[in-house]
């Protein structure tokens, strides 16, 4: 891991991205934005699941007016995602959101973004300069259509040019005095080595704060893979400060629980439990599969960072979770629980997730400094 790269820090409402801050975990609102309600009920869950900043698309002047209403009840704040029309973008400012995400693909047009600019600076609101390889001008983007057929040189031309229209953008900013602090981009691509490739040139070229994502990255399973080596490389360079797994899934709360894997797996960021599972073998003991789903979904809920291990036989398991701060496995109609690595407890079989639950309870509560006295 390299040491995370220096970047003026910007503020989006309570929350400072850059700088020495966390890395913030955001995502996109799925609903309908003109439906004020179901917007802020998901929002709601997204903080409930740890959303940290949220981002609603902004397609029409309805969405946009329906933004005065959702800032106002959202405990998170607010990014317009503002495409093709820079009206939508001042309505937005109106509405009163905390930063707003400009697409130079498609606003590519200096006086206009100027007037943004100036509408935001008298509220000081922040941007982010959000470039996608798919919205680039048409020279670009028709390599990316053929993914298969990408070679070397096409990657670079792409990445260069993402970079281009960002620093564009950047400039526009940093001509109205209104650059340093007030600027993050992001520069996203379907294609993982474009995604790296052009995040690792700005990085260079700028300090401003990166939001790291790889755009349209599928489904949940093969999504959070392809974002996690997305993310994962340039996370390791010291590169990011905020993140988002884009997952095609009608719950975003799923795309927040990636992104937290993501940070748990590379020890950026480690607020939750982990939890670690041996990938059986021949020595299995007992239907841990079962066991692993009934732990994972009660978890789900702790907020403390202890590391759980459920494996799969006597024999290997504790030694090989011995870093886990708590583990079970079983077999031979017992289960035995141990701490560490060592023995803690055996308990028949039949009570050995009951017990091993009520033992993580404790746990956390232990470490959040909520368990009772005496
Ligand atoms: S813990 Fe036991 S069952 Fe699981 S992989 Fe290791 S040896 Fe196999």
């Amino acid at each position: 891991m390299k040491k995370r790269r220096y970047s003026i820090p910007v503020r989006v409402g309570d929350v400072v991205v850059g700088g020495a801050a966390p890395i913030a975990v955001q995502t996109m609102t799925k609903t309908d934005t003109r439906d004020v309600k179901a917007t802020v009920d998901q929002i709601l869950r997204l903080q409930e699941a740890g959303c940290e900043i949220v981002r609603p698309a902004v397609p029409d002047r309805e969405a946009a007016e329906a933004l005065k209403e959702i800032v106002k009840r959202s405990p998170l704040p607010i990014i317009a995602d503002i495409h093709y029309d820079h009206t939508l973008a001042l309505l937005a400012l109106e509405a009163g959101v905390q930063a707003l995400r400009l697409n130079p693909g498609n606003l590519p047009d200096r006086e206009k973004v100027i007037k943004v600019v100036q509408a935001a600076k008298e509220r000081d609101v922040p941007f982010r300069i959000g470039v996608n390889a798919g919205s680039l001008p048409e020279e670009v983007h028709k390599s990316l259509r053929e993914q298969h057929a990408i070679d070397r040189d096409d990657r670079e031309r792409t990445a260069d040019r993402m970079v281009e229209v960002a620093l564009g953008h950047c400039q526009i900013l940093e001509d109205l005095d209104y650059g340093a602090g007030h600027i993050k981009v992001s520069l996203k691509a379907t294609d993982v080595p474009t995604n790296v490739l052009a995040n690792r040139k700005f990085a260079e070229a700028r300090p401003y704060p990166i939001h790291l994502g790889v755009t349209e990255s599928g489904p949940v399973q093969a999504g959070s893979i392809r974002s996690a080596v997305g993310l994962g490389i340039l996370l390791a360079d010291g590169i990011g400060d905020t993140i988002r797994v884009s997952l095609a899934t009608d719950d975003p709360t799923e795309e927040i629980r990636a992104a937290y894997e993501v940070l748990k797996a590379l020890n950026v960021r480690v607020e939750s439990p982990t939890l670690i599972a041996c990938p059986t073998c021949g020595r299995l003991e007992y239907d841990m599969v079962p066991a692993v789903k009934v732990v994972e979904e009660h978890i789900k809920a702790l907020k403390v960072p202890i590391t759980v291990a459920v494996m799969g036989c006597v024999v290997n398991g504790p030694a090989e979770a011995r870093h886990a701060d708590i583990g079970v496995t079983g077999g031979r109609g017992k289960g035995v629980i141990f701490k560490k690595g060592k023995l803690y407890k055996t308990v028949p079989q039949a009570e050995l997730l009951e017990v091993l639950l009520a033992e993580v309870d404790a746990l956390a509560a232990e470490r959040s400094g909520t368990a009772k006295a005496g």
